[in-house]
């Protein structure tokens, strides 16, 4: 393979060995940019993952500049990133047929490199969630790290000085540090919390399919509807909304997505890997009937298209914002969904895993092999007030969309749609761990004044709930908050 190849691309460059082994449990996006990122820092990496092969089932996620920082110092890697993300172009649909705003994409008030004031397009990198798993898959192997498929971990452990893993297929896993990256369902809490934790239905659950492009491009009337646009990298997104529904549709040059976010009503399973749960077109269709009389007939022509096992009725999980993400020894640390979930209107549940991955790295190469579990307090203390504040803007987003002001959408279209605020796309991971280490240590050490800088400027971090959330949603209320979010 011609990774890293001196001719193409300047190779990856390492930082000097720490001596430091790392056992990442899941290959999902957060686990595999765990494992190329300890590895840039001079750790030792070893990944498994329960399933038997690498993970195709999937759609899209948008990816923010903050989580792709890294993709910096990983040139090949980087390329391909870049040659296979799409700038989403979003328009707005009500349930009821008005489109509210035409094919845009957001656009943010920033400073050029003169610091010059200018409005640029906000960049978000539209990925399919293969495509960039694979991606990111090859740039393991081009560095000789391998995933390490059919282990399923089923106990997490701790001794002073190692983190073990227990597998289903009676293996014993161990490494100066485990990384629990293993989603929702992780066994891992009973050792970091000492307890279960499960995750709950968040109220929501969400339709979700992906299939080729030319289901819809071949189809006389849904051709006329969706259509690339004449910009090159971008995809045109739908939004449609409406009471309790949001219906999303993207189409790229080969793969055409739809789903739609609705109440959960008990159905919804959570797993992409079997066609035992599918459900059908008609059950979606149903919901938007039942919620305004009828539907509109572009999108049930598009949910009708859909081929026949394709259509997954996904469940919405939700654990309350969890602070402790280490544990009791230091020795196994919580990355991603297993650490913090995410509703899909955030848009964050990825970038988050990756952030952390390139926050946690950077952390274990600061404090070296002798600190390993004041690295692991310090990581979670720079990251975890920032991901709650992300968690939140799920809700925001959901929320203020069902309880948006329908006439005031053409005048405002921006109102209802997930825009990222500069505290969320401009951050830098691996250089906030880089300034704040020595001050976030200080302060767990012995007590000195800490206060994140990665959070919106003005808001003062305060613990809160789902259920406060939704309560302020049932009551009609766009959820608001001090400082500046934009
Ligand atoms: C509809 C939808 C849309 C979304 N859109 C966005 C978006 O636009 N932007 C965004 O940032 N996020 C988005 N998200 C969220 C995002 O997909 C997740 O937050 C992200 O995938 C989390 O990554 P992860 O690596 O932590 O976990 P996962 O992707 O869940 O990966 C976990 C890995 O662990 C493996 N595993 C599980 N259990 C075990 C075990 N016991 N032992 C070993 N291995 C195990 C799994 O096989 C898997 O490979 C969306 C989510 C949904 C549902």
């Amino acid at each position: 393979m011609a990774q890293n190849s001196a001719e193409a691309y300047p190779p990856v460059e390492r930082h000097p060995e720490t001596g430091i082994s790392v056992l990442v449990v899941g290959a999902g996006v957060g686990g595999l940019c765990a494992a190329l990122e300890c590895w840039r820092k001079g750790h030792k990496v070893r990944i498994v993952d329960r399933t038997s092969k690498p993970d195709t089932g999937g759609d899209f996620f948008s990816i923010s500049p903050a989580a792709t920082k890294a993709f910096r110092h990983w040139p090949e890697m980087n390329a391909k990133h870049l040659a296979a993300a799409r700038q989403p172009y979003n328009a707005n649909y009500l349930l009821t047929g008005e489109q509210t705003r035409k094919h845009m994409p957001f656009m943010v008030d920033t400073t050029d490199e003169n610091g010059k004031a200018v409005t640029t397009v906000l960049t978000q990198y539209r990925h399919s969630r293969p495509k960039l798993h694979g991606i990111l898959i090859e740039q393991l192997a081009a560095i000789g790290i391998e995933v390490e498929f059919n282990h399923k971990a089923i106990k997490y452990e701790e001794t002073a000085d190692k983190g073990i893993v227990r597998s289903e297929d009676g293996v014993i896993l161990e490494g100066d540090v485990v990384i629990a990256a293993d989603g929702l369902g992780t066994a891992s809490y009973e050792l970091v919390l000492g307890h279960k934790l499960r995750a709950r239905s968040s109220g929501y659950a969400i339709y979700r399919t992906a299939f080729p492009a030319e289901v819809v491009t071949r189809d006389p009337q849904l051709s006329q509807h969706y259509r690339l646009l004449d910009i090159p990298k971008s995809t045109p997104i739908d939004i449609w909304l409406g009471p309790h529904i949001q219906v999303f549709t993207q189409l790229t040059e080969d793969i055409f997505s739809w789903s739609m976010v609705h109440k959960d009503d008990g159905k919804a399973q959570e797993t992409w890997h079997s066609t035992s749960h599918t459900c059908e077109p008609a059950d979606a269709i149903k919901h938007i009937e039942d919620a305004q009389g009828f539907c509109p007939e572009i999108l049930k022509k598009t949910m009708l298209a859909t081929p026949k096992d394709k259509l997954l009725d996904w469940k919405i999980m939700w654990r309350d914002s969890q602070p402790n993400w280490v544990s009791p020894q230091g020795r196994v640390i919580q990355l991603g969904d297993a650490a913090h979930t995410f509703v899909p209107s955030s848009g964050n549940g990825a970038n988050q895993a990756m952030e952390d991955a390139t926050s946690l790295a950077s952390c274990l190469q600061l404090a070296g092999k002798d600190d390993i579990p004041l690295a692991l307090r310090v990581h979670n203390l720079l990251r975890f007030e920032r991901v709650s504040c992300t968690q939140i803007t799920g809700f925001q987003a959901q929320i203020n969309r069902n309880n948006v002001d329908i006439n005031a959408l053409t005048a405002k279209p921006d109102q209802v749609v997930g825009k990222w605020g500069r505290w969320i796309w401009a951050h830098d991971p691996e250089q906030y761990a880089y300034d704040n280490y020595e001050k976030a240590k200080a302060h767990l050490v012995s007590g000195a004044p800490f206060e994140n800088t990665n959070i919106p400027a003005g808001y003062k971090f305060k613990p809160w709930n789902i259920d406060e959330l939704l309560a302020i949603g049932d009551s009609g209320k766009q959820i608001v908050f001090e400082g500046d979010w934009s």
